[in-house]
């Protein structure tokens, strides 16, 4: 029965077969770069409601409802699709793929994955050099402005270094001051130029991915009237029209073919179509606003260009409390429209529904990531759990075989 579990979405025997698939992938080939969800959007897929053989939202959604085994069997075809045209040969290629199909409290179908590029970097080593650049850099800030400096050689190196940049990382500078020795030398300069070249380096990679892969740029022309604003405005009665005809997945079609352009004028429009439906945010005051902050930052600055931030994490409670326990590095993206969500374009144009994507280069969020989303084991249903408790029942009454056959057949019906 666990073996066969295994193959069962949702079970708990599924959960435990995925990670352990997970782990030996990532033992054996390296962690992920990519970290992913994608959504069903209910009955708003044409295709869906192609089969489910109705034509307006309303009749569709009591179809939807009544026929959750369709919409699964269709969404996981959608995925493979996907992952066959994004993730394959002619997309972004993986070195491994990995997902685990789960279903929220009303069973919706939706899933959350990871995946490796065909490259040999890991993002948390290259943040690491970042790290380290960026704290090489702000030691030789601080001797340049407090140290008074005699070596004409140790002077015109220090000149180099530009003490206005990176002021919006966070670090606790007395012990940086630790650091610096008593006779500066030539060689302990030279060793922190170098570590700030290779941290722009490594920052340059970095951004250089995410940039290509995601945008938070709004290509609308002229952009939304409330993007630079505090507050998004009311929702006017063309975003809910779009929200009616969302998200039309005419590429889906068009992917099978893989005959598509992202340049013509139909897949800008569904493009820009897609973007303003699902991709700026609304606070939700039950959801994302915790103590009058939107936990996911919005609206966010806005900024020219991508950069990475590097603060240090100081300890909450214990023998740490106010020490520097780690530092970590955080994306500030790009962007024109403070309430645009960063998100993949060739990616949301295919999936047509919302997809969430983002690039791991922090060692802790992925470790945390795994342990949220990819080894939890759901709880049964109400409705399975019910069904389990009848089967025992009836086990004290008829026996094994009978038990299995009605389990069977009412897990499947
Ligand atoms: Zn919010």
């Amino acid at each position: 029965m666990g073996r066969y579990g295994a193959k069962i979405l949702g079970s708990p025997q599924y959960f435990v077969s995925r990670k352990k698939e997970l782990l030996a992938l990532i033992e054996s080939k390296g962690s992920p770069h990519i970290w992913f969800t994608l959504s069903l959007p209910n009955e708003y897929w044409e295709g869906l409601r192609k089969i489910l053989q109705v034509s307006d939202i309303t009749s569709a959604k009591e179809m939807f409802l009544r026929n959750p085994h369709i919409a699964d069997a269709y969404f996981r075809h959608q995925a493979n699709l996907f992952f066959k045209t994004f993730f394959g040969s002619k997309g972004i290629e993986s070195s491994w793929l990995w997902f685990r199909y789960e279903f929220q409290k009303r069973g919706n179908i939706h899933l959350h994955g990871m995946m490796r590029l065909n490259i040999d970097e890991d993002f948390p080593d290259l943040a690491e050099l970042v790290i380290r650049g960026r704290k090489s850099h702000r030691l030789l800030s601080l001797i340049q402005a407090n140290s008074p400096i005699n070596d004409p050689i140790i002077s015109e190196k220090l000149s180099t270094i530009v003490p206005t940049a990176f002021t919006d990382d966070k670090f606790d500078e007395n012990n940086l001051v630790k650091e610096i020795p008593i006779n500066l030398t030539s060689n302990f300069i030279d060793e922190h130029i170098q570590n700030h070249e290779a941290g722009m380096a490594a920052e340059k990679q970095i951004i250089g991915f995410r940039d290509f892969l995601l945008t938070t740029i709004n290509t609308s022309s002229p952009l939304p009237t409330d993007s630079a604003s505090l507050a998004r405005d009311e929702p006017q009665s063309t975003e809910k029209k779009e929200r009616k005809r969302h998200p039309s997945n005419k590429l889906h079609d068009v992917m099978s073919s893989s005959d598509y352009s992202l340049r013509c004028e139909e897949t800008t429009a569904l493009y820009k179509d897609l973007v303003s439906a699902l991709q700026r945010h609304r606070h939700n005051q039950g959801y994302c606003m915790r103590e009058g902050k939107c936990r996911f930052g919005f609206p966010r600055k806005l900024a020219p260009n991508s950069r990475l931030i590097v603060r240090d994490i100081y300890g909450e409670r214990g023998a740490n409390k106010g020490k520097v326990t780690r530092t970590m590095v955080d994306f500030e993206f790009a962007t024109n429209d403070g309430w645009l969500n960063s998100h993949a374009k060739f990616g949301l144009l295919a999936w047509s529904a919302n997809l969430d994507m983002s690039v791991l280069i922090d060692q802790e969020t992925v470790v945390r990531y795994i342990a949220k989303y990819c080894l939890k084991v759901e709880r049964p249903t109400k409705a399975f759990e019910s069904i389990l408790k009848d089967s025992m029942k009836l086990q004290a009454e008829s026996g094994d075989e009978v038990v299995m056959k009605k389990v069977i057949r009412r897990t499947f019906n």
